[in-house]
């Protein structure tokens, strides 16, 4: 039997790409210096696509794979997949759920320590001799406050078990309370946002979230609040977010990921009171692996014909 052809259209670590490479006909899109003509030449062919979890698959390049069965996402967001389209077509679409949660919410828990106790602040102090000169600034006491989750999935859960162990009040919203779970429901984001001292971002990404924290939920957030996104840019009104923190309307940010990743808007990059990292939530060795077997899972369940290990909820 020959080897399904597989499109690839973002950077795989090698221990993806390498047993992909194995086990089916690649193409490599995202490298392709001709991608109309690898379209033209193999595109008829092409029954599988990976791609990551940031990366975005445009219906009229889907148009162009005539026989693509299946999507494995390289990520747990699938927000960059057409859904609709995907279901019209019968496509299925697979994604690493589960695997990468601990990692995720350890980022969270992390940007609340570095925003809250000042972590990043105060490395940089050391670092320049400052403490020779004069004391640290205080910071934040974490235990007693109030931790509001934006979204309280696998990983929003993983961050409220961690802050709760903190000593930190959760509060959750969401499109739904959540029976069994031993947190505040807040149904309204601006209320949640008022109570909060730490918003965080925990919900897919995608048309229905985009802009969600926009200029009034920030307002509601308020001087005393911190806002931290491990999710996705777009829920964050990034503009909005810039003139909250410049304004003093917001104390500060912790943020993983980005309205246009890689870029990051100057004005972020030089506040003292944000700090920063690029889009590391799942990045450790371990998890990316195991996100890379379960991408291969997903792809090898399709093609012998069983259900996928993590085919996503909306085709289910
Ligand atoms: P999940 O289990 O599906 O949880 C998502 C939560 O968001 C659910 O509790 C859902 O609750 C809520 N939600 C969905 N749509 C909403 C809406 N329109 N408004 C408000 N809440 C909404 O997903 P997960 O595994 O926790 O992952 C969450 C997201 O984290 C992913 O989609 C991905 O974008 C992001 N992520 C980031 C990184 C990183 O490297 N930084 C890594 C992995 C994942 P209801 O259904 O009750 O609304």
């Amino acid at each position: 039997m020959t080897a399904p052809d597989i499109i690839v259209t973002a950077p795989l670590p090698p221990f993806l790409y390498d047993p992909l490479k194995a086990a089916y006909r690649c193409h490599d899109y995202f490298q392709a210096s001709d991608k109309p003509g690898l379209l033209a030449a193999e595109g008829g062919r092409v029954r599988g696509l990976v791609q990551g979890g940031g990366s975005v698959t445009p219906t009229d390049l889907l148009d162009r794979l005539p026989a693509l069965e299946i999507i494995s996402v390289f990520g747990v967001g699938y927000d960059g997949v057409p859904v609709d389209y995907c279901r019209r077509r019968g496509i299925r679409v697979g994604h690493t759920p589960d695997v990468l949660t601990d990692d995720v919410a350890d980022v969270a828990v992390g940007l609340v320590l570095m925003t809250g106790r000042g972590f990043a602040k105060a490395d940089r102090f050391v670092r320049a001799g400052e403490w020779e000169r004069r004391g640290p600034e205080l910071t934040t006491k974490l235990g007693g406050k109030t931790a509001g989750i934006l979204g309280l999935g696998r990983i929003g859960k993983a961050i409220a078990e961690r802050l709760a162990a903190m000593k930190m009040s959760i509060a959750y919203t969401g499109r739904q309370a959540q029976p069994g779970v031993p947190y505040r429901f807040v149904p309204d984001l601006k209320a949640l946002a008022s109570l909060s001292d730490f918003l965080i971002v925990a919900c897919p990404g995608g048309a229905a979230t985009r802009h969600l924290v926009n200029a009034d939920v920030l307002a509601a957030l308020g001087k005393k609040g911190t806002i931290v996104n491990i999710a996705r840019g777009s829920i964050i009104d990034e503009a909005a977010l810039v003139r909250a923190l410049e304004t003093g309307t917001v104390k500060a940010a912790g943020l993983d990921v980005f309205e246009n990743e890689p870029k990051v808007p100057e004005a972020l990059r030089s506040m003292d009171n944000v700090v920063l990292l690029p889009h590391v939530g799942s990045g450790t060795n371990e998890t990316r692996k195991a996100m890379g077997d379960l991408c291969l899972a997903n792809l090898a369940a399709h093609f012998a014909g069983e259900p996928l290990p993590a085919l996503i909820p909306e085709l289910r």
